[in-house]
């Protein structure tokens, strides 16, 4: 399978002489089309560091980053914006949804600058509003729906684009546990039967327990790494395993 993601000896040190932080010491890190990783490890691991490198709102301060082919690392400004608008799908714990527009002017935001027809627009976005159980709600406003809606409302704004990765960083935060559940599912279906690639961090293991590969990380390096093999259950233990030997506060991370 071809790499979406290949990022070598990723560095990112912050601060100026005198006072430096090593956030990420020397990532490597490939993602295959149609993987579903989970990024985890305790609080000040880098992992927000690496989401945003990946995403290509922060840069590394050395290392390599390419999504698909494309190395972005040294793009400018301009194609960086065309490159997230068009390859790049993401989801926030906050949803980042706009309250003056509608669920479905929502969704279609990201493709308000393409050259994409009206019709196709259309079309993409009853697809996506079916895969995420929201057809109902187009014509609502993000003040009028839950919280569970609002972030499938969000994974629909994510996919309409048909990015090469979707970055997703803890999409299950704010959700109750009914919420999540529903996210996790429709995350997975994504996934499984759309062959969408996600990388999502998250310190919850039952919400990394969906992914199909966890990436463990601490002190800005690989820690470990899980591959689900059995049940998602299975996978749930597994997790917990590891976070009890990588330490920190577990109340905190489970
Ligand atoms: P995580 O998301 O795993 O909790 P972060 O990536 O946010 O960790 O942070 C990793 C480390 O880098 C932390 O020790 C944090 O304090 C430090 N850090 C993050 N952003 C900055 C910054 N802009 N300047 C200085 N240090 C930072
Ligand atoms: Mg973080």
């Amino acid at each position: 399978m071809e790499n979406v993601l290949t990022a070598k000896n990723v560095k990112k040190v912050y601060g100026a002489r005198g006072n430096i932080f090593t956030a990420l010491t020397g990532i490597d890190l490939d993602i295959k089309k149609g993987e579903f990783v989970g990024i985890m490890g305790p609080s000040g691991a880098g992992k927000t560091t690496l989401l945003n490198i990946i995403s290509t709102i922060d840069t590394p301060t050395s290392g390599e980053v390419l999504i698909g082919n494309s190395n972005i690392v040294n793009m400018k400004e301009e194609e960086l914006s065309s490159f997230r608008r068009n390859k790049l799908g993401f989801m926030f714990q906050d949803f980042n949804l706009l309250d003056t527009l509608t669920v479905k002017e929502n969704i279609i935001l990201p493709l308000a600058l393409s050259k994409i027809n009206p019709k196709e627009i259309e079309k993409r976005a009853n697809e996506v509003s079916m895969i995420l159980g929201i057809e109902d709600i187009l014509n609502k406003y993000p003040y009028e729906i839950s919280g569970g809606q609002k972030q499938r409302t969000a994974a629909a704004r994510a996919i309409i684009n048909k990015p090469q990765l979707i970055l997703a960083d803890e999409p299950t935060g704010a959700l109750d546990s009914k919420a999540s559940t529903e996210l996790l599912q429709a995350m997975s279906d994504l996934n499984e039967n759309n062959d969408a690639t996600i990388m999502m961090v998250t310190h919850d293991a039952f919400a990394a327990s969906y992914c199909k590969r966890i990436i463990f990380i601490k002190d800005g390096s690989l820690f470990t790494e899980l591959v689900r093999s059995g049940s998602r259950k299975e996978f749930f233990q597994m997790i917990l395993d590891v976070l009890r030997t990588l330490g920190g506060d577990t109340s905190d991370i489970i």
